[in-house]
């Protein structure tokens, strides 16, 4: 049976235990209804108001030679926990476990609030803001990427058991090694972190939009940071070309299929707690997740593991700034790709640093085609009208980018949702759909930066 009280002790299963299974039966799904015209979507995000836009060729089959793959990254980070738990103090009390809690919300009206909205059985957050080892739904994606370049050395200098060997020999090979990342924030912090704690240099190339704060946290770190003033793909580009000896390692963004997989491990960490609380995921009983983007790797993980487990039973949706819909942009272009955002007018400025991205990852993108149910935008000031709501009624620290997963609740708990079942052709009632909002960063802000968002008290 579904019970909250069982929700609230689901961070005891914050264990990232091998997947028991996958399931590898795909079934094919046809789509009832046309694509809607691309000139239309375009139009409607030119015009810089919210818009609501539904994947006509979403099945939730994603391929399946990513199986073994999410299984690796999987099993890699669960091999790894001890030796993270020895070199990162803020992972020690979870045993090296990067997990995170999947929290109830108990009177859904409050932070909702909207006159839209209709029966549900739950709403969930899956609590990425508060992720040990970077406070943000990077942390997973990171911890993969970095962990796996580490094994590649160990394994060039005949190193086998890299957990017995990392604190000595291997942390001094390690030191010769630098690894290099280009970010809005975030995945700077967290590859700058997990980097750091295991003996490499790091490097990170900050794009306009990164808070100061986080510079300055990596720099305590001992990582070396290089500011850049302009976006976030020209300080991208900058850290590709800077990687040029052997000895260097560039973590790239827009095209990382280790930082995808590290992501899309949160899907069976979901699964668990969902299955611990006695929430069924099925036909009459769909789940609903909603997951903020930038340059689209961490929805299009999260969505390709969801997608995996419980195929087109899952409805993965991408919320961006009005100003930054890249990855719509992207999935909605017909025949050559979009060079950015600016290209309908938009600025690709937006509060929400850690979705202020003007050119989707053409990886997620393509990825993304057939698990990504839909997407939505959401304004500036809904972001922080709903960072607000969720502090004041959940107790909850997020920045910006991390509230805009809370409006898609808004809107397909609501009429949206009754459209959507329709559209294609789901028989599902409404008061059976679980929510789940992906609060993505926020626990590490210092609290003046917060204090800021919440404004005059
Ligand atoms: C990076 C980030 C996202 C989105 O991840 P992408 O891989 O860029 O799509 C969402 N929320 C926060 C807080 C982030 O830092």
């Amino acid at each position: 049976m579904f019970s909250l009280t069982n929700l609230a002790v689901s961070r005891l299963i914050c264990q990232n235990s091998m997947a028991k299974e996958y399931s590898s039966s795909f079934s094919t799904h046809l789509q009832k209804h046309m694509p809607t015209p691309t000139f239309a979507v375009h139009s409607a995000l030119a015009l810089k108001r919210p818009i609501f836009w539904s994947n006509p060729i979403h099945n939730g089959i994603a391929p399946a030679h990513y199986e073994p793959l999410v299984a690796a990254a999987i099993e890699r980070l669960h091999r790894f926990a001890p030796l993270l738990a020895a070199s990162f103090d803020t992972l020690k009390p979870h045993g090296g476990h990067i997990c995170s809690q999947l929290l109830p919300v108990l009177q859904p009206e409050q932070l909702i609030s909207s006159s839209d909205l209709l029966e549900h059985k739950a709403i969930l957050i899956k609590a990425d803001h508060m992720l040990a080892g970077s406070g943000s739904i990077k942390a997973r994606g990171a911890a993969n990427a970095v962990l796996e370049i580490m094994e590649q050395i160990a394994l060039a200098k005949g190193i086998s058991d890299v957990t017995r060997d990392a604190n000595s020999h291997l942390r001094s090979i390690l030191a010769e090694h630098e690894i290099s990342v280009g970010s809005t924030g975030n995945l700077g912090l967290a590859i700058g972190a997990f980097a750091k704690a295991l003996g490499f240099k790091a490097v990170v190339h900050m794009s306009a939009e990164a808070k100061a704060w986080k510079k300055e946290m990596l720099r305590q770190l001992g990582a070396h940071v290089v500011e850049h003033t302009g976006d976030y793909t020209q300080a991208l580009a900058a850290a590709r070309n800077n990687t040029r000896s052997q000895n260097q390692h560039f973590i790239d963004d827009e095209d990382s299929e280790s930082l995808l997989l590290g992501y899309a491990t949160a899907a069976t960490e979901l699964a668990k707690q969902l299955d611990f609380a006695g929430i069924e995921v099925s036909e009459r009983s769909p789940l609903f997740v909603y997951l903020p983007c930038g340059v689209g790797g961490a929805p299009t993980g999260i969505a390709l593991g969801l997608a995996l487990l419980f195929e087109s039973n899952v409805h993965c949706f991408y919320a961006e700034p009005i100003e930054a819909p890249c990855m719509i942009l992207e999935m909605t272009r017909r025949g050559t790709s979009a060079d950015s955002v600016h290209e309908i007018g938009l600025s690709g400025k937006t509060i929400a640093d850690g979705l202020a991205v003007a050119k989707a990852s053409l990886l997620a993108a393509q990825l993304s085609r057939t698990i990504m149910a839909g997407g939505y935008t959401v304004s500036d000031e809904t972001m922080l009208n709903d960072l607000r709501k969720a502090h004041q009624t959940q107790n909850l620290q997020l920045e910006p980018s991390a509230a805009a997963g809370i409006d898609g609740v808004r809107q397909l708990a609501g009429r949206l949702g009754k459209i959507y079942l329709e559209e294609r052709g789901l028989q599902v009632e409404m008061a059976h759909i679980t929510h789940v909002v992906w609060t993505t960063g926020g626990s590490m802000m210092p609290k003046h930066e917060f204090q800021n968002y919440l404004g005059p008290t």
